[in-house]
């Protein structure tokens, strides 16, 4: 069993107290996360957290460390509900989802131009609240970017000429087999949670990977598709009843 550590709605304004103790444990245990940054976060929720002053500094440093940024939606600000018609069937609001592929492809190009200008390199995209549709796709290989962390399987897979690294769950839960990406609120967790958070990484930190490790998994067999498959029809229902 292996994992990837997926850590979402990193921005400037976001629980650096908790942040900066994850980076000491990840320094220690020699771990490598997979940090979502929102290049351009507008979003009021994580705007009322405390705001780094040195924000792109950081995340420059972390990513000659090895860290793999990936870039997690443009503003955060969700302008539609799926009506669960999105490309996952997932459900719920998204920022992507129902814009038109212009408007998918100007935000993904402000986006990576944020980057560029704070001399980060992007190679992998994952959604807000897990939602694309078929313009998002496009849009995103428009720019250039043909990875997505997001999706159902044991193993990274490609379809639509991308590929993709699933997730599964919401909680901390792993199956003793394949690939499983973890999905880290930091601003949602508290000093309880941090702590158990960490006594996780003591007991597993030979099995977390790094992104291209990750992606070196990919596998297009048919077993393995029919395997990914099989994942989405066991966990399909529970996820509508958000179960994990
Ligand atoms: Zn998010």
């Amino acid at each position: 069993m292996k994992i990837l550590l997926r850590f979402d709605d990193i921005a400037e304004n976001m629980n650096w107290r908790l942040m900066d103790k994850c980076e000491e444990l990840f320094d220690f245990y020699n771990i490598k996360p997979v940090m979502g940054v929102i290049p351009n976060n507008q979003d009021e929720t994580l705007k009322s957290f405390p705001q780094k002053q040195n924000f792109w500094k950081i995340i420059k440093n972390w990513q000659s460390k090895g860290w793999e940024i990936s870039m997690h939606g443009y503003n955060h600000l969700y302008t539609q509900d799926t009506n669960y018609k999105d490309y996952f069937k997932y459900g719920g609001k998204s920022e992507f989802f129902g814009e038109t592929l212009f408007n998918q492809t100007d935000k993904i190009k402000k986006g990576l131009e944020i980057f560029k200008k704070n001399e980060i390199r992007i190679r992998s995209f994952f959604a807000p609240n897990h939602t694309y549709d078929n313009n998002t796709l496009l849009a995103l290989k428009n720019c250039g970017i043909n990875e997505i962390i997001d999706g159902y399987g044991l193993k990274p897979f490609t379809k639509e000429k991308i590929k993709f690294i699933p997730q599964l769950f919401f909680k901390f839960f792993f199956l003793p087999f394949g690939l499983q990406t973890t999905q880290i609120h930091l601003n949602e967790m508290n000093d309880k949670d941090f702590e158990n958070f960490k006594i996780l990484i003591e007991k597993k930190h030979k099995n977390i990977v790094k992104y291209d490790e990750a992606i070196n998994l990919l596998s297009d067999k048919k077993i393995d598709k029919f395997l990914n498959r099989l994942v989405f029809y066991l966990l399909f229902s529970k996820r509508k009843i958000k179960f994990f």
